[in-house]
């Protein structure tokens, strides 16, 4: 299994962001331990990708695109 790579927290810049497991599955959701952000991305049948995915994802990401 490749290692999904995540974006340093918005925040705080930590990059000790992490996606929980409960109940032994992936929950879509992100969170900081450094300032104690909770992020929920999506629904509970996302995939890590998929979570990475929108996490990853920035404003910026847009406007930069052409
Ligand atoms: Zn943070």
């Amino acid at each position: 299994m490749s290692e999904i790579e995540l974006k340093p927290c918005p925040f705080c810049g930590s990059k000790n962001v992490y996606m929980p497991i409960i109940g032994g599955s992936l929950v879509g959701i992100v969170c900081c331990p450094d300032c104690g952000l909770y992020c929920t991305l999506g629904r509970n049948n996302l995939s890590g990708k998929e979570i990475a995915d929108r996490w990853n994802r920035r404003v910026q990401d847009e406007k930069n695109k052409d």
